[in-house]
């Protein structure tokens, strides 16, 4: 539960989540804010106004399903690295995860890293689809990775090998 550990429980996520349906036409934003804090970058960073705080700056942010496309705007904007997009119609079998990303080494597009948790630990390969950096928010980099569909929920970080060594 995140108020024990740190890490989302499924029931917390389950909460959160875009309907079934949304999820399966395309990419979304999946919005894992789940504590009253004084933030709301990701309010501005979204072009579309998919998010929104009814009870302003210490209020948790909504995500609109309806609203959102997907476009990933507003993964590097959130200090608190919580918010990914899910995109479930990206294939048969793979799905990708948009997520942000402030370490070294930069993954390269097109490699492979390992794809964690949200505890951290490795749970597949993931292969790099893109690598994005928004001048606004310059240290946070945006990856998207493709992974099995059954991980698109639970892949959160990515783990990319350093020069001569294994992801
Ligand atoms: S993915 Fe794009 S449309 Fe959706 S909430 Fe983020 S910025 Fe808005
Ligand atoms: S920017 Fe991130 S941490 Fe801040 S309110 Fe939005 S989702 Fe939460």
């Amino acid at each position: 539960m995140l108020i024990n550990d740190g890490i989302i429980a499924p029931a917390e996520l389950a909460a959160i989540l875009p309907p079934e349906d949304r999820l399966k036409k395309g990419p979304v934003a999946i919005v894992e804010c789940l504590q009253d804090i004084p933030c709301d970058p990701c309010v501005s960073a979204c072009p579309r106004k998919a998010i929104s705080m009814k009870e302003g700056i210490t209020d948790k942010p909504h995500l609109d399903p309806a609203v959102c496309n997907g476009c990933t705007l507003c993964v590097a904007s959130c200090p608190g690295l919580a918010i990914f997009v899910v995109n479930l119609a990206h294939a048969a079998r793979a799905a990708t995860v948009t997520l942000p990303y402030e370490m070294l080494p930069v993954p390269k597009e097109g490699g492979i890293v390992q794809a964690l948790d949200r505890a951290g630990k490795a749970i597949c390969e993931a292969k790099v689809l893109k690598v994005m950096k928004n001048k606004k928010y310059d240290r946070t980099l945006t990856v998207t990775i493709e992974v099995p569909k059954e991980q698109a929920m639970n892949a959160r970080a990515i783990r990319v090998a350093q020069k001569g060594g294994k992801a």
